[in-house]
Parts: C-alpha cells; sequence; structure tokens
C-alpha cells in the first residue's frame, strides 16, 4: 500500500491505505463527467454559496484539520492552523468573486460585435504535493467548481488523512461526490485517467521530475495543463536595504513549514556591504529555533516531512561541501533516529561547477552568495534554469522594482516573503512551470474561452 500516514517526528505509522481498484477509477471517471453536465445547467450563484459552505465548515474547525497536516507531514502546529486559515480565505475568494471574474468579455472589431464568455470543459485531474496539502488542493477545487469543472485529487503518497479531510470537507458542505473526488490512485491509474476523454485539464503541483512526466503525458493526449513546480528562488539584499526586516524575513522565509515552499527564499545574495552582518543575523536567529514535535507549543522548527526527505536534503548538502561549498553555520550531523529532524544550515561558495548549483534545497538549508553591485545580483539571479519567485529588499521601492524586471521570474515581492494571495497570479517560468493559478488568471486556465460573434 503506497499510502501510508508517518508521523514524521517519530516515523510511526498512523494509517495506511489501500490502492485505488480500476473500478473506482471508473466510477470516479463517471460521477466527474455526470456532475460536469449537471453543472451546466446549474446557475454559479449556487456553486458560489456551497463553496462558502466548505469554507465555513474549515473555519469552523481549525484545530482539526490542522493537526492532521501535523500529524501526516510534520507542519507546526501554528503554521498548520495558519494553512487552514488561507485554506479558507482562497475558497472565500472565489466563493465571492467567482461569478464576476467569469463575466463574459466584449471585444471591438470593426462591423461586427463579440464576446469571449468562459465555459466549462470537464474533469480536472489534480496532482498535489504534500507541503501545504489543503491550501494547494483549494487553488485548483475551488475555481474549477465556480466553472463547472469536477476535479479529481491525486493526492502525495505521504498526506493521505489529508487529502481525506479536505474531501470530508466538501461532503460535509453537501457538494456532490461527482464535483470533488479524492482518489488513492497508483501513477498508471492517473496516466489512464489524463487519457481518458471525461478529463480535460492536468493540474500539477510539485516537483520538476513529476512535471515533466505529467505534462508529458497530458500533451500525449493533448490535454491542457498547468504546472507548478519547484524553484531556486532568490532573496536580494541590496546596499540600502532595512537589515533588521530584511533578516527578520530571511529567516521567516527560509525556515518556514522547514524550508519547504516552493517560493521559500533560498538562494541570499547580499550586498558586500552587509553581507557580514546579515550572515551574522540569520545565524543567530537559526540558532534560537528548537527542533522538536510540531505538535508541542515550544518547537519552533518542524521536522522534515519524511525520512527520505530528511536524506535526500543530507546527500545534497554533502555533495554540495564536497564540491566546494563552505559550512558557515550550524550542525550539519545527521540526526539519527526514525524521525525526519534537520539542523538548519548556512552553507557559501556554491560556485557554477558545485553539483548543487541550481538544485532546489528543500529544507532549512540557507545559500549565501555576497555581491558587489545590482548587476552581479540580478546575473547570478537569473543564472538558473528555474524562475518561480524572489524578493527584493531595498529602501529604495522604484530602484527594486526596476531590478524586478529584470528578474526571470514569474513573482517578485518587494520588501516582504514571497506569498501567494487569491487576488492576485501565482505561477513561475523556466522549469518553474507554466501556467497560473488564484486570481482571474487561474480560473480562466480550465476554461473553453469561446468567441462568439453577433450582428
Ligand atoms: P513530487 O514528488 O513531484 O510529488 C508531487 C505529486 O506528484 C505527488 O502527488 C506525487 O505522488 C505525484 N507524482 C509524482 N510523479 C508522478 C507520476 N509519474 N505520475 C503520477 N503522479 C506523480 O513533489 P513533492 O515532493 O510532493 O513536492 C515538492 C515539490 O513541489 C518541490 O519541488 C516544490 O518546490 C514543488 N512545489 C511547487 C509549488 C508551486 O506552486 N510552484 C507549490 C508547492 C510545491 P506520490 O506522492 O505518490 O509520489
Amino acid at each position: 500500500m503506497a499510502y501510508k500516514a508517518i508521523n514524521p517526528f517519530n516515523g510511526e505509522l498512523i494509517r495506511e491505505f489501500p490502492n485505488a481498484i480500476d473500478a473506482e477509477v471508473e466510477t470516479t471517471l463517471k460521477n466527474a463527467h455526470e456532475f460536469y453536465l449537471e453543472a451546466k445547467h446549474q446557475p454559479i450563484l449556487e456553486r458560489e454559496k456551497m463553496l462558502k459552505k466548505v469554507a465555513d465548515e474549515m473555519n469552523a474547525n481549525i484545530d482539526y484539520y490542522a493537526k492532521i497536516l501535523s500529524l501526516n507531514m510534520g507542519k507546526l502546529f501554528n503554521e498548520a492552523k495558519q494553512e487552514v486559515v488561507r485554506t479558507v480565505e482562497f475558497a472565500e475568494y472565489y466563493a465571492k468573486n467567482g461569478g464576476s471574474l467569469l463575466k463574459d468579455q466584449p471585444y471591438e472589431i470593426p462591423n461586427n460585435y463579440a464576446y469571449v464568455e468562459y465555459d466549462s470543459i470537464g474533469a480536472i485531474m489534480a496532482v498535489e504535493p504534500w507541503n501545504f496539502p489543503y491550501m494547494q488542493v483549494m487553488r485548483v477545487f475551488a475555481p474549477n467548481y465556480i466553472v463547472g469543472n469536477p476535479t479529481i485529487l491525486k493526492h502525495a503518497s505521504i498526506v493521505p488523512e489529508a487529502a481525506q479531510a479536505f474531501e470530508e470537507a466538501i461532503l460535509k458542505a453537501g457538494i456532490p461526490i461527482g464535483a470533488f473526488k479524492n482518489i488513492f490512485a497508483d501513477y498508471g491509474q492517473v496516466n489512464k485517467m489524463i487519457a481518458d476523454s471525461r478529463v480535460q485539464g492536468v493540474a500539477l503541483t510539485g516537483s520538476e521530475r513529476a512535471g515533466s512526466q505529467i505534462a508529458s503525458e497530458a500533451g500525449k493526449n493533448l490535454k491542457k495543463s498547468t504546472m507548478e513546480l519547484g524553484g531556486t528562488d532568490v532573496f536580494m539584499v541590496l546596499d540600502d536595504a532595512d537589515l533588521k526586516k530584511a533578516v527578520n524575513d530571511a529567516v521567516l522565509g527560509r525556515l518556514g513549514n522547514a524550508g519547504q515552499a516552493c517560493t521559500s527564499a533560498k538562494r541570499f545574495i547580499v550586498n558586500q556591504n552587509l553581507y557580514d552582518d546579515f550572515v551574522d543575523g540569520i545565524s543567530a536567529k537559526f540558532a534560537k529555533r528548537t527542533l522538536g514535535d510540531p505538535l508541542d507549543a515550544k518547537t519552533t522548527l518542524a521536522p522534515m516531512s519524511s525520512k527520505s526527505a530528511q536524506q535526500k536534503l543530507q546527500g545534497q548538502v554533502n555533495d554540495a561541501i564536497s564540491g566546494g561549498a563552505e559550512l558557515l553555520w550550524g550542525d550539519n550531523t545527521p540526526i539519527e533516529g526514525s524521525g525526519a529532524m534537520f539542523n538548519p544550515l548556512i552553507i557559501s561558495g556554491i560556485t557554477p561547477d558545485n553539483p548543487m548549483y541550481d538544485q532546489e534545497l528543500f529544507g532549512p538549508v540557507a545559500q549565501v552568495y555576497k555581491v558587489k553591485d545590482d548587476v552581479e545580483a540580478v546575473q547570478l539571479a537569473n543564472n538558473s534554469n528555474y524562475g518561480l519567485g524572489g524578493a527584493i529588499y531595498s529602501k529604495d521601492v522604484e530602484r527594486a522594482q526596476n531590478l524586478a524586471s529584470h528578474i526571470e521570474t514569474g513573482m517578485v515581492a518587494i520588501n516582504q516573503t514571497m506569498l501567494s494571495h487569491a487576488e492576485v497570479p501565482f505561477g513561475g517560468v523556466k522549469r518553474s512551470g507554466y501556467g497560473r493559478e488564484l486570481s482571474d488568471l487561474g480560473i480562466k486556465e480550465f476554461t473553453n474561452q469561446k468567441t462568439i460573434l453577433y450582428k
């Protein structure tokens, strides 16, 4: 059985779930298609009301939903509660604005009239990661539900209880099973669903490896896809930055979710004038973090999501160091035992010939780089195959905006860490993927943007 909830703090098996049988795959597709057909005759307003009920259900039971996150993937309980709150916000945003975001768009042409309407297209296969088990799913489900597209979820195999809990919230709100179904499918069954004509879109959030595999399945079957993949996001500190704020945010940006966010600050590019103070500042704050049980209020650094994630990161750090990088701060001795603890580390000296250069380090490991000016900072930022997000710290916002225009990523945050907001598009370029989630762009990704001409 591939779907197992294992507590990352102590390695104890909580529960395992059998894989779906093929008959369940067929029932899922059948129910989804029935919902798609029914929703075409249902006013959007009804779905807005139902989506609000999902938000209300989660909002009324924040601790219940949050605890499952801590137990399945090790998130600090406080961060888990914040994730539930943000998941609710995404649902509320589309419950409030979904219909108006889908309003017909008129176009002007000579001697004629035209508009585009946004129609549903069919079921969306959503393949989602463990790092934000509810938030990631809501980003796909909420807009597509409003559109009238059913969502079929294949969640990461380490968060099966979170996948079930999400489904539970939807069913409690009274949303029919065809509109959303969590299925413990294997990769072959996912491919089968992607190939099925009742599925018309594929949304994946995950690693570059999974992205290229799923995108090729989608491509082979000529299905529209969105890919939200990994990154090596920069956190640039210019010579006029507010150092205290930059240090505070750097630590939050790197250690939040135990460093396992796609938009975590990963490469810290710091002007030479502030470099030493910046490194001292983040080292002092890293040192104050306490690793432990995510459900214990005294814990301020969560374990990683799984033993294999811990071992992978340890291997990457070892390769970086044997490739010439320097361990600037922290204890690199692997933490033994069945839990997935990882000490925070700060490394420097990762040069382009290092095997870990341009690799995503998905955990509490900061890479720091010293640069002489903004030009060198931008060159370093763009010398990457990834292009998800990034942050710039400067007291001169115009200067930061100008630099932001030169950074090859889908998003840049100025004087703040990169966070997603329901109101603004989220997504990357290069090997960080394509397509956008959230906002008006997110809700239109899987629509038939149908042109109507009339006289
Ligand atoms: P992952 O290993 O790529 O897994 C993501 C999902 O894909 C899981 O459900 C996984 O299922 C599934 N999967 C992988 N290969 C598959 C295949 N060939 N066929 C069908 N399903 C497949 O990624 P992860 O370790 O869970 O997540 C971390 C990665 O996600 C990081 O790189 C992070 O940066 C990225 N991420 C990106 C965003 C964004 O919005 N850009 C947001 C969050 C995370 P199994 O668990 O069963 O293998």
